[in-house]
């Protein structure tokens, strides 16, 4: 049976590039980066280039400014917390949106439990955040603004050099989940007036369980983890030097290909939607106009069920997400698709499609003759469309 994968907003493969920068360094340059000797000097160089690396994807103004964690979750969790606890004598309120990553929004909870405001931003119906709501809600003990760059559900790219600078005007710190906008925008910390950032080596061809979270210097931070003094003392733990050497690699390529990945998802999303619009009826296709990623499509189908038909799509080899994958696993309609006013019946029936760099016509081809069957089967036995929906 044919496979395809269109589920890269999920988790890439490891590109080879990337794979052979980290290899020597399982097995030859295998070294503590904390010990004093040659070993852990050589395994500490190999950091560094690969915080250089990161660094300078991102236009940050020195590479001590990048901290290596185990993903986009912990560096959320890290720029959200960590900053709420050492700037509380300052004040104890956030603003976040209702759209972001769950990594975020359980952050913000959980600090509601210690007495901290959370104020969530509403999306109009493309999923945009509200500008306007936010300069409504800043207030004197506001502490940290935190809205992501690009969503992982409907791609829509949010505003945020505006955002960042009337945080800013109201003396406001700025941090953004940019886990799926590396290498799909062009992200520059200093023009775009960002203080912490977040960003994941799996959803750009790196390996999984390693990511970064961008702290611009002087800016305060409460670790998660303690033990250890790596990482300047902000995260304990020893680093895990493959990852973060395929990591560097893998940013790398992502800023330095960035041109030309997109141009080719930007050819696929048009001819996959061409196709899905000549074979199926009854669709709405989710997120802005304009302001999207090329790698990420959601649509909704009408009077289907979207994890039946991920599951029929599944038996046919394709692999599709209803929302996120992380919350994929509990049948609730998403709060993404909530947020920008889209109707429960509707939000059950969507599904994201992501594409990458190894997606083909012939992928899109496949996909879309098992998708427009699929969805017709369910139609078929549909109690809404019984009830003479149609
Ligand atoms: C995948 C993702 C994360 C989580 O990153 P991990 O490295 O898997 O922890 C956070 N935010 C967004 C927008 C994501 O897509």
């Amino acid at each position: 049976m044919k496979k395809v994968y269109l589920d890269f907003a999920a988790t890439t493969f490891v590109s080879s590039e990337v794979l052979n920068e980290m290899l020597p360094c399982f097995n030859t340059i295998y070294g503590n980066t904390s010990s004093l000797h040659g070993f852990g000097r050589d395994a500490s160089a190999i950091v560094d280039r690969a915080r250089d690396r990161v660094a300078s994807a991102i236009n940050a103004k020195n590479s001590n400014e990048i901290y290596f964690t185990s993903g986009g979750c912990e560096a959320n969790t890290m720029a959200i917390k960590g900053i709420a606890h050492s700037y509380a004598s300052k004040g104890k309120h956030i603003i976040t949106s209702k759209i972001e990553h769950q990594s975020v929004l359980e952050a913000c909870e959980a600090l509601k439990t210690e007495g901290y405001e959370i104020t969530y931003l509403p999306v109009d119906e493309n999923g945009i955040v509200s500008v306007p709501s936010l300069l409504r809600e800043i207030r004197k003990d506001t502490i940290l603004v935190s809205i992501m760059a690009v969503n992982n559900e409907v791609g829509t790219i949010q505003n945020l050099k505006t955002i960042a600078k009337l945080a800013h005007e109201k003396g406001v710190l700025f941090h953004t989940d940019a886990v799926q906008a590396l290498g799909a925008i062009k992200i520059d910390v200093q023009d775009m007036e960002i203080d912490a950032l977040s960003i994941s080596a799996h959803k750009i061809y790196g390996p999984k369980g390693c990511g970064a979270l961008y702290l611009k210097n002087g800016i305060k931070i409460e670790p998660l983890i303690s033990g250890g003094n790596q990482e300047r003392g902000k995260r304990g733990g020893t680093l895990n030097t493959p990852a973060i050497a395929g990591f560097g690699k893998a940013v790398e390529i992502a800023v330095r290909d960035m041109f030309v990945n997109q141009q080719k998802l930007k050819a696929i999303r048009h001819y996959f939607l061409e196709k899905v619009k000549e074979n199926i009826d009854y669709i709405k296709i989710n997120g802005d106009p304009h302001q999207k990623i090329n790698g990420t499509v959601s649509i909704s189908f009408e009077m289907v069920e979207g994890e039946s038909l991920l599951m029929l799509l599944d038996l046919e080899g394709v692999a599709v997400s209803t929302s996120s994958a992380c919350t994929s696993n509990v049948l609730k309609p998403s709060h993404v698709l909530k947020a920008m006013g889209i109707e429960d019946e509707i939000a059950q029936g969507t599904i994201r499609f992501s594409f990458g760099k190894s997606t083909s016509k012939e992928d899109i081809d496949y996909a879309v003759e098992k998708l427009a069957g699929a969805v017709k089967k369910l139609r078929a036995i549909s109690p809404i469309t019984k009830a003479g929906r149609r």
